[in-house]
């Protein structure tokens, strides 16, 4: 059997970047992925980047593409039933965020990866982890893209294979806790050919739900309306999108600019945390240890969170036989996750209207939000959570 110091599962952002940080430290690693290269690289999920995201790109060497095609916000509006608010964020906070696909993010990321000569497969999927709670290493046995199985030992093994990782039932065996939220509504996005209707997004709320402008590039944007979980793409036809848009998005001086839409597609929302996130040698990141709904910005955040205290951790086990880091994992990571599910079911309680929902319910929702956005402090509150903290920073 083949040995690899760590053993990857998944080629998300949690995956590749703990991959890039190890191999900056000389530390080896595998990166199991069960989808093709051009899936990974195509699919079309998150799009902001806090300044602890954008610094780690920048630092570790994978940023040039980024600070040349990314667009950095400096503020973002919060539009109530027609009255828009701006948010300086950077005049608030000092950082910036940035729009940055999170499949131009991967594909930065594995362009490094194989440039690095690190080993990336694809079309490869791990159907098990074995023997991670003794002091031996643990194996991990794979399905290449022949449909040929394999057996590999790791000293240490990351599910980093997002929101139904099989290792998470692994890990919370004999205790662990999965708290769960379920929200009444859920996001559908579109993408459409249109140019930007402003540089920054526009959060909307109307008595009627949410809607969030935001863009991608300067001939295509991202827009998501509010909608019931159960909505299937054909029940929303472009007339009712349009309008729906208009509605909840349009103020004084701003109009949803238009286009051909060529993306549809319904978002379910979910919060969950998993605690702890380790038994033994395996260890979760990102997505599959906790979930958090789209409206903070945070999952892609959080994952390279996660890797950040995972990578010094891993590395000083590996090299020192030092694994205080390693062992402290969750108790360092999880604070960070409750604040971001905190600061995403917060927003996203101001922002929707909750189904059947009457005036009351409705203008006092309204009434928390500018509440906030009135008071210099409010806005600085929300400001901070949303450009997010400094990654943790850990020597290796
Ligand atoms: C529509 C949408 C919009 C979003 N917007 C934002 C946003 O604006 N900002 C933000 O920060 N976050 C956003 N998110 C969340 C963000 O996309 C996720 O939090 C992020 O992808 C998590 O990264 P991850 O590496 O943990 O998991 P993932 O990206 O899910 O990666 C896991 C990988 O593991 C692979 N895998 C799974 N099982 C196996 C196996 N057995 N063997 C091998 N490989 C396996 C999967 O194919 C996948 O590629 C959004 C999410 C969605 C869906």
């Amino acid at each position: 059997m083949n040995h690899v110091p760590v053993a990857i599962i998944g080629a998300g952002p949690a995956g590749l970047t703990l991959a890039h940080l190890l191999h900056l430290q000389g530390i080896e690693s595998v990166v199991f992925e069960s989808r093709t290269r051009q899936a990974v690289e195509e699919t079309v999920r998150a799009g902001i980047l806090e300044q602890g995201t954008l610094n780690l790109m920048r630092e570790t060497g994978v940023g040039e593409r980024m600070e040349r095609e990314a667009d950095h916000d400096e503020a973002i509006d919060i539009a109530i039933n027609g009255e828009n608010i701006r948010i300086p964020l950077t005049e608030l906070t000092g950082h910036k965020v940035a729009i940055y696909p999170q499949h131009e993010y991967l594909k930065d990321f594995i362009a490094k990866r194989i440039s690095d000569g690190g080993e990336l497969l694809f079309e490869t999927t791990v159907d098990s982890v074995e023997n991670y709670q003794g002091d031996g290493p643990a194996t991990i046995t794979y399905t290449d893209a022949d449909g040929t199985t394999h057996q590999l030992s790791a000293d240490y093994v990351v599910a980093a294979d997002g929101s139904s990782s099989p290792s998470r039932s692994l890990v919370t065996a004999d205790g662990g806790i999965r708290a769960r939220h379920e929200y009444p509504y859920a996001w559908f996005g579109i993408l459409v050919e249109a140019p930007k209707t402003q540089k920054e997004l526009i959060y909307a709320t109307h008595p009627e739900g949410f809607a969030l402008i935001s863009t991608r590039t300067d001939t295509v944007q991202r827009y998501y309306l509010q909608c019931d979980p159960e909505d299937t793409p054909d029940m929303w036809p472009d007339d009712r999108i349009w309008e729906q848009l208009h509605l909840r998005a349009d103020s004084p001086g701003i109009t949803v600019s238009e286009g051909k839409i060529f993306d549809k597609a319904v978002l379910r929302f979910r919060s969950a945390v998993t605690e702890p996130m380790q038994k033994g040698r395996l260890f979760l990141a990102g997505d599959a240890a906790h979930t958090v709904p789209p409206t903070g910005a945070k999952g892609l955040n959080l994952a390279v969170a996660d890797v950040s205290v995972l990578a010094p951790g891993l590395t000083r086990a590996i090299k020192r036989n030092d694994t205080g880091l390693l062992d402290d994992y969750s108790k360092l990571a999880v604070p960070r996750i409750w604040k971001a599910q905190h600061f995403s079911f917060w927003m996203s309680s101001m922002l929707h209207a909750v189904p059947g929902e009457d005036h009351f319910a409705t203008q006092r929702r309204f009434a928390e939000l500018r509440s906030v956005l009135d008071s210099e402090a409010g806005q600085r509150y929300l400001a901070e959570q949303y450009v997010g903290r400094d990654l943790p920073r850990f020597d290796y």
